[in-house]
């Protein structure tokens, strides 16, 4: 039953000409899948409506060809050709009582026009962002003239498409928000003063009304404090006053902070709803829905906001991917039920790989059409098979976890006296609290299933697995770091004399930690050296992160954390030296070769803590394997292997991995539906 309190989530909310039968908005998101694989996004979408999110946008989708965005996978609506792909995903969205609505972007300093190789437009001559040789051209009157008209085509053809809701995007990356910024220097009436500023916004709203025409209500998405100092727009200064000029122009009001990395920022840096000091007032300036984001998990904190005032709906992106089904839980008061996200930022990672979305926590995000994955659902077991999983880290939770939905016997047998594995160690770092999240609900989950046995201190050796006569054995027996030096920078272990102790996040993690002058070399690019180094400098000792990449932390540039890593590793006091490939250890000294010049040098140093690679644990599969091969393995029939035991990756790939091997036991491998490109005739 649902708590009463939370009934004010449940209340309808007028949006123009339409309703939305409750207050949860599925925020524009990307996916990767987008405009070039239509069937997977329009899937994904729809399963989103199912679990009771009441309006469902796309991500950002292109007015016209002089914003092409490509390579990155979103949606345009160029001609009458994009009308069919995004009808698909309206269609999906209304089979479950739910809004669709489009978000209408035109990118300006954000897009080389890498793919229709058009000038870009903007509201200045300038370069745009990404480091591509090419400058955005300053739009004359006639430019913006033509931008209108665009604008209401693609806002008609939208329209055709079904769409209930059309958002004009004052997004960072996009045109009408570049026009508001003070930093736009222009000096007609498009520049200088705040309603000057907003003018090109107001003629957008008026130009999707025009093309919309009544049956469908505006939004607009907009910034309302770029974070950007006093060079840039401010919520107190002109942020609540810009929507203030247009307080009743659209029909609500979607607001964000700062570019995407301060819109989405991971839990390593940032609480749930830290947006809420920016949200305050605006209600005393508009009488329209107001809706923010703030990586909404806890139901205490939505229905506050809407009882404070602060919000109308509840915006969501990483929260509806990591639990599509988040409102309906709510709805029906299975809190505990909630997959909440754990704000690592892996979505966004997949956008900027340009592949279906995926998520650490919901592995079958992004597989809903190319592997009939349903967040909730799964096949019945075909089988009376029983299966002992071993290793109770991400990889086996889950694996245990969704066959023990299918209706199969299941043994998980842990060594340790806790589950988790490496999210239970890595959880302790600094700044990765909420990644106990990965642990938490499949926990939670697996005491609900009487037909899955957790077995703790069950550290499981050949004899103990054979003894025990399951049919299938799934071996999720996780990785260790490698003290070796053996990474992406040495295929061979590195000379490193004992004078040197050398230590790995192993042991970091289990309480063994170095003291004094420490080398942490990095040569794995994700978050783990840094997190390692800030946890190494807040116990007082003298820290470098030396990389032979040109960055800190590379990879978590897809995570939007690159910046945030830099900075937190410099208020922490840690030394950051990049470039520089480790090449052995002696006398107290590690020596480095630097990658641009080849140049060798000394570093002294009481520790180097080696943060390069992982090796599987995997002698019980050799083992197993061998004994089957030798047809002396009693009634097992298979032993497979999930997770880190068989390639070490992020935990992300572990859960995924458990879930697959879910998925398809006795099922056999089902292709991977793919959507082709049909030639034209
Ligand atoms: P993954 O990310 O693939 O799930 P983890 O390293 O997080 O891998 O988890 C592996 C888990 O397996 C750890 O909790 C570890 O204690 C457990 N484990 C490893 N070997 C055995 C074994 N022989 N018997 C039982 N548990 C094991
Ligand atoms: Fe949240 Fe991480 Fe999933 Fe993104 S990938 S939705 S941040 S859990």
């Amino acid at each position: 039953m649902r708590d009463p309190r939370f009934d004010i989530l449940f209340e309808p909310v007028r949006i123009g000409p339409v309703v939305a039968r409750n207050r949860f908005y599925q925020a524009p998101h990307c996916n990767g899948m987008g405009n070039l694989r239509p069937q997977a996004h329009a899937a994904m979408r729809g399963i989103k409506a199912e679990g009771g999110w009441a309006v469902v946008n796309t991500e950002h989708c292109s007015v016209h060809p002089s914003g092409d965005l490509m390579p990155e996978v979103l949606q345009m609506l160029w001609d009458d050709g994009d009308i069919p792909p995004l009808a698909l995903m309206v269609e999906a969205v209304h089979e479950h009582g739910s809004l669709a609505g489009v978000q209408l972007a035109y990118p300006a300093y954000y897009n080389a026009n890498r793919m229709t190789r058009d000038v870009p437009l903007g509201p200045m001559d300038r370069p745009v962002s990404g480091h591509h040789p090419v400058q955005v051209r300053a739009m004359d009157k006639s430019d913006i003239k033509a931008l209108l008209g665009w604008w209401k085509a693609a806002a008609q053809r939208a329209r055709k498409a079904g769409f209930d809701i059309l958002n004009v995007d004052g997004n960072f990356s996009t045109i009408a928000f570049q026009f508001i910024s003070p930093r736009n220097q222009r000096t007609d009436e498009y520049g200088g003063s705040l309603k000057n500023r907003v003018r090109l916004l107001k003629e957008l709203i008026e130009a999707t009304r025009e093309g919309g025409g009544d049956a469908c209500a505006v939004s607009v998405r907009l910034i309302i404090d770029e974070l950007f100092g006093p060079e840039g727009l401010r919520a107190a200064d002109e942020g609540i006053e810009a929507i203030g000029l247009l307080a009743e122009l659209p029909d609500l009001w979607d607001l964000v902070v700062g570019t995407w990395a301060d819109d989405s920022p991971t839990s390593r840096f940032a609480p749930e709803n830290d947006h809420e000091p920016f949200m305050t007032g605006i209600k005393g300036v508009t009488t329209k829905p107001v809706v923010g984001v703030g990586r909404f998990t806890s139901p205490d904190t939505m229905a506050s906001l809407i009882r404070r005032g602060v919000l109308d709906m509840i915006g969501a992106a990483r929260p509806s991917i990591a639990d599509p089904f988040l409102p309906k839980k709510i709805e029906e008061g299975r809190y505990e039920d909630i997959r909440e996200c754990i704000g690592c930022n892996i979505c966004v990672s997949s956008h900027f790989a340009m592949t279906n979305l995926r998520c650490t926590q919901n592995p079958t995000m992004g597989e809903e059409w190319r592997r009939g994955w349903h967040p909730e659902r799964i096949s019945t077991k075909s089988s009376d098979a029983t299966v002992l999983v071993v290793g109770g880290g991400p990889a086996g939770l889950e694996c245990a976890r969704a066959l023990g939905q299918r209706g199969y016997q299941v043994t998980l047998a842990e060594r340790q006296s806790r589950l988790g594995g490496r999210v239970t160690l890595e959880g302790e770092l600094p700044g990765l609290r909420e990644w106990l999240r990965v642990r938490d609900w499949r926990v939670t989950q697996l005491d609900k299933l009487s037909n899955v046995g957790v077995y703790l201190e069950s550290d499981l050796g050949l004899a103990d697995v054979l003894e025990f006569d399951a049919d299938e054995v799934v071996l999720a027996t996780g990785s260790q770091w490698r003290a070796d030096g053996v990474g992406r920078a040495a295929f061979k272990p590195l000379a490193l004399s004992a004078s040197v102790p050398v230590f790995t996040p192993d042991d970091i993690m289990g309480g063994n930690i170095p003291s004094g002058r420490i080398i942490v070399y990095d040569d794995d690019h994700y978050y783990m050296g840094a997190v390692i180094a800030e946890k190494l400098a807040l116990m007082g000792n003298n820290v470098t992160l030396v990389t032979p990449a040109a960055d800190v932390s590379s990879f978590t540039i897809n995570t939007l954390e690159n910046i945030r890593t830099a900075k937190r590793l410099y208020e922490r006091g840690v030394g950051m030296v990049t470039h520089m490939a480790l090449a052995g250890a002696h006398e107290g000294q590690a020596l480095f070769v630097d990658a641009r010049t080849g140049a060798t040098s000394h570093r002294e140093t009481d520790a180097l803590v080696l943060v390069t690679a992982r090796l599987p644990r995997n002698e019980l599969f050799e083992a197993l394997s061998a004994r089957l091969d030798r047809g002396d393995a009693g009634r097992l029939r298979r032993v497979s292997r999930i997770g880190d035991c068989e390639a070490p990756a992020a935990i992300y790939a572990a859960v995924y991995s458990g879930h697959r091997f879910a998925q398809e036991f006795d099922n056999g491998h089902p292709t991977l539906r793919r959507e082709r490109i049909n030639l034209a005739t």
